[in-house]
């Protein structure tokens, strides 16, 4: 069965709906090989190779509301992408929802951010191979190499941890010596366990909310290569599950970026659409476990 349109199990209408799903397929700021314009419809498909039961938390995702707002327009450039976008997302939190956002480069992920009413309450996950905090990077401060950057001036650098940094220019690194963005890098997750170093990430994050972004190129190429710029010595993808599943008392917003179908054999956008749908069901399940039965 593929009905490519819409992401498996999206069978709410907006006003039911607990989650809500937008693609942004927009790569223009790509800096090695585009393609993750590709990508939202690509994660769609693939996501209905799943089961909808959930065999950890017993929950059944058709019997989440979820609603697919399906993808914006193109955009001619990231400015008014990241207008766009804001826009489009804004008014996913002011109705109480949950936003997944799947991308296109990640200079979809600041807007998503920035469209939360709250910015000062707001903690940000940032799981990434790169750290992305050039002040600008080939002429735009919109570039996918700036969106740590745009992100911390936003929430502040205090409320910032990337996740899973593996390559980075010695400028970030002088750049943040000033700014002060926490960094967990992949070998400290390496040496240090995944639980550990999730634990770690989520302690210096103060807000009681908290946004997951993750560069799908944080996870290492050997799983997820359909990337547009693949970084060795990466993340699992149970490291990420690891992740989704220690925040989820936390979260209210995910987007999955980078995805480059025109690099993938399936693997990559399956996984991603698998990511989707475990944030799904650990948030739905850590609000059952609190309602008063
Ligand atoms: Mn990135
Ligand atoms: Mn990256």
């Amino acid at each position: 069965m593929q009905r490519p349109g819409t992401f498996a199990d999206a069978n709410a209408d907006w006003d039911d709906a607990r989650f809500v799903v937008l693609g942004v397929p927009f790569d223009r700021t790509t800096s090695f090989r585009p393609g993750a314009r590709f990508g939202p419809d690509a994660i769609r498909q693939h996501s209905w190779n799943f089961e909808s039961y959930d065999l950890e938390t017993g929950l059944d995702l058709a019997d989440i509301p979820t609603h697919d707002l399906g993808n914006m327009e193109e955009f001619g450039s990231a400015q008014v992408m990241v207008d766009g976008v804001r826009e489009a997302v804004a008014p996913i939190y002011a109705a109480g929802k949950f936003p997944i956002t799947f991308g296109g480069d990640h200079a979809c992920s600041p807007p998503c951010v920035e469209a939360y009413p709250k910015p000062d309450e707001l903690g940000v996950l940032y799981l990434d191979a790169h750290m992305d905090f050039r002040s600008s990077y080939l002429g735009d401060p919109r570039s996918h190499g700036c969106s740590a950057r745009r992100i911390v001036e936003r929430v502040g650098a205090r409320n910032v941890v990337v996740l899973g940094v593996r390559s980075v220019s010695a400028e970030e690194i002088s750049d943040n010596k000033q700014i002060g963005m926490s960094f967990v890098t992949a070998h400290e997750i390496a040496r240090e366990g995944i639980d550990s170093a999730v634990q770690r990430a989520l302690n210096m994050l103060k807000t009681d909310h908290i946004y997951i972004s993750l560069d799908i190129d944080a996870i290492d190429p050997a799983y997820a290569g359909a990337t547009g710029t693949p970084e060795p010595f990466g993340l699992t993808p149970r490291d990420v599950k690891t992740v989704l599943q220690q925040a989820a008392p936390r979260l209210c917003g995910f987007d999955i970026m980078e995805v480059s179908p025109p690099y993938d054999q399936g693997n990559t956008s399956v996984l991603a659409a698998r990511l989707a749908r475990e944030a799904i069901v650990r948030v739905t399940a850590d609000q059952n476990s609190r309602r008063p039965s």
